[in-house]
Order: C-alpha cells, then structure tokens, then sequence
C-alpha cells in the first residue's frame, strides 16, 4: 500500500492509495456532474439545474394501521405513501451512521418547542445544525414535518413520485436528496418560525419551496447513509456483499429493494469505534492507524532533521470525520487530492499543532464533493501538503493563518479566504 519516494528532505511525501482516491472511497458519494447533465438534455422536466430544487419538501404522512411485519421494502413501492413504513430500516441505518461519524451524527429528540409531525420524521441529525435547531426552538415553536430522510425513505418517494403516486410533484433521486445531508428540514409553520430559524444560521433557499430550510455551514452528510446501508446489507448477507463505497448504484439499489422494511436481524454496530489510534497519531504503517471508521492510514515523510520516516495517521473523506470527545477535533480538507483528509485542527494560540509530530500549520478548505468548500480551518496537515495559493498585484503567495504563522515577506488582506486571520503571504 504504502510507497516511500526517493528522499529530497523535506519534500519528498507519500500518499497511500486511499488517499489518492484509487480505493473505496470513504463517505463518498456521487459527483453531481452526470445528474446536470441529463438535466441540460431536459429528461426530467422537473429539473432545474440546481440539485437542490429537486426535491419533495413537506409533509411526510403517518403509517396508519399498517403492520410491518415481513414486507420488503420494495413491496412498499406501490402500497401506503408513508416513509415511515420504512422506519425500523431507516433508524438501524442512522444509528449505524452514529457509530461510523460520532459527534456528527447526533440524535434529535422533540423537546422544548420542537415537535415532529409524524412518525415518518427521523429524529437524527447533523450534530450542529441539531443543536442551532433547538436553540431556534427554545424562542419559538418550531413543526417539523420532514427532517433527516435515508436513502431507503428517498427511494420509495422517487419510486412514489416515478409512479405518478401519492401526489408527489419531484423527487431527487436516491443518494442526492439534500434531505440525506442530515442538514435540511420542512417546517410545518414557517410564518412562525423562519425568523429564529434564520437568527440560528438556517437559511431557505428554495423559492418554489419555502418550507425547505437548510443549516448550510454543516457538513454534507450524503453518502454517509448509503454507506451505512451497504455496512449493514453486506453484514447480514456475508454471501452476497456489496461494495462499501457510499454510491448508490444498481448493486446498491437490487439488495435495497429486497431489504426487511423492520429491519435486519443484526442491527448497528459500534464495532471499532473505541479504536486505539485517533487522526494525528504518530505513526509508522497503516497497521498503526486504527480508526473509528475502520479507514485509517499512516500518511508518511521523510524527516531531514531526525533522520527519519515520520508518519501521522489520517483518513480519507468526504465532508465529514469521525469526532470523538476527549480527543483533538478532526476536520475534512481539501489537499488538492480528489478525496478529502481528515486531518487534526489545530487548537489555536501557541497550543497550535503540539503533539502532532511533524505537521505544518495550514488553513485548508473543507472538502467536499456535493456541497460547499468555503469553510476554512486551520489544521495541522502532513508538512508536504500545499497551501490554499493567493495572488496579488501579479505576486504570488500562500495563505497563512498569521495567529499561529509567520510570514517572511508580504502580507495582504482581504485575498484569501477564511476569517481575518488569514492572510496572503507574498514571497
Ligand atoms: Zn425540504
């Protein structure tokens, strides 16, 4: 896996093949480009170019009498309108979503002014946009009649809405739905509450679709639920296992269909969450690299001033990284690769980036495939990753934090992004 470049101290860097993007990517999911495509081609008339637009947003209806006892979900595609009809499904997937992403992925109770309209509203979400959702709803009641939706309850309404069933005017395909990003939410009294939602960072950014609020500095979490499903399938059905890769494809798709609406018979696992390493350990192989996810790698380089391969454990990414309390906080960066690193924040102040052995103090993007790069946040990258370039009057530069960086030539303002303390350093 891993191969050590002929040492030019201390540029000389290796990258393990996750990194690179040839394996599995990690929380992975599609890349919008094949979608708008056919969007210009006008084969779906509901499209509008923005993937977010193309969505149901509303009220997901209450089961009613039916009893899931036996069904799949695939008997569901023309029977009932209710997504909750999937729920037991739906709730092993998200608590599995809880043990691969912990301190992402939070539960939601309805408590202080926030209530749920039906069964059908899956009380999980992305952990900071839950928590500006109940400070929201500490000022004012906030309904919600759609929130966190799996790629099991998105299929059934695209199948829902593909049949011309249950009213349902659009619906993105499984695995796209902004709903799926753990950061979007219907309310059902918008007069109500859109101005404590907006005072809390939710924007609504859908014209045609008022209801639709979405909490945007919030990690994308799509895929993450696709890749939850595939963990759980492939954990039932050790003889017929399917890529774990967090894309919905037809393999994907088939052993959907054919999964137990109540759930399977071996639920979510924590398995390998109290793993021994955390991101930014030292490190000499990926055997040395144990992470909650079950993904990480020794991101290694030669040291010229010791002599000596160093490494630091990270691990690919989409958006989001594991957290975990007690330990430094992760954070998904843009290094120029085509996936994500998860990478240790740097502290802040002098503390910056002690303990990390070896790492260059950086602010990096947030990466992300489907959704925003603009975050910005200081980290403490393997030394051989490149800066965020900055130009000004035909200089070039690189963007540093100057609370924790030097710079000795030029500095200007205003050219790169992140908060004022992030400058262009011209050389
Ligand atoms: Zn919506």
């Amino acid at each position: 896996m891993r191969k050590l470049l002929p040492c030019s101290p201390p540029q000389a860097f290796e990258i393990s093949q996750k990194q690179l993007g040839i394996g599995i990517a990690l929380w992975g999911h599609m890349t919008p480009q094949s979608f708008l495509l056919l969007c210009s081609l006008s084969l779906f008339s509901a499209c509008t170019g923005e993937i977010t637009g193309d969505d149901f947003h509303g009220d997901e209806q209450d089961l009613g009498n039916i009893q899931i006892t036996t069904q799949r979900v695939r008997d569901f595609e023309t029977s009932t309108c209710s997504t909750a009809s999937v729920a037991a499904l739906s709730r092993q997937i998200a608590e599995e979503m809880l043990c691969m992403a912990p301190g992402v992925v939070s539960k939601l109770e309805a408590q202080g002014g926030l209530s749920f309209t039906s069964s059908a509203v899956l009380p999980y979400m992305e952990a900071e946009a839950a928590q500006d959702l109940l400070d929201a709803a500490a000022e004012v009641p906030i309904i919600l009649n759609s929130g966190f939706r799996t790629v099991v309850q998105q299929y059934l309404l695209r199948k829902w809405f593909e049949r011309g069933r249950c009213g349902i005017p659009s619906a993105a395909r499984p695995g796209r739905s902004n709903h799926e990003s753990g950061r979007a939410i219907d309310v059902a009294n918008r007069a109500q509450a859109k101005s404590a939602l907006r005072r809390h960072g939710w924007r609504d950014p859908l014209q045609r679709d008022p209801v639709h609020f979405e909490h945007r500095s919030s990690p994308d979490m799509r895929g993450l639920d696709v890749h939850a499903f595939q963990r759980l399938w492939n954990r039932n059905n050790p003889s017929d296992t399917i890529s774990e890769d967090g894309e919905y494809g037809p393999n994907t798709e088939s052993r959907l269909r054919k999964s137990p609406a109540a759930g399977f018979s071996i639920g979510p696992s924590c398995a390998g969450s109290d793993a021994a390493n955390w991101v930014g350990d030292s490190c000499e192989s990926d055997a040395g690299c144990e992470l909650p996810n079950g993904d990480g790698s020794c991101s290694s380089w030669f040291d010229a001033n010791s002599d000596q391969l160093q490494g630091m454990c990270t691990s690919s990414c989409n958006g989001v990284c594991p957290q975990r309390s007690g330990e430094r906080t992760s954070f998904c960066a843009d290094t120029g690769q085509s996936e994500g690193l998860c990478v240790p924040q740097s502290v802040g102040g002098s503390e910056g980036c002690l303990g990390v052995t070896g790492s260059r103090l950086l602010p990096l993007r947030r990466f992300e495939q489907n959704g925003l790069r603009s975050q910005v946040q200081t980290v403490c990258a393997p030394p051989q990753t490149a800066a965020i370039s900055c130009q000004s009057d035909n200089r070039q530069g690189e963007c540093i934090d100057t609370d924790v960086s030097e710079c000795p030539g030029d500095l200007v303002h205003g050219v790169c992004p992140g908060g004022n303390s992030i400058r262009c350093c011209l050389q």
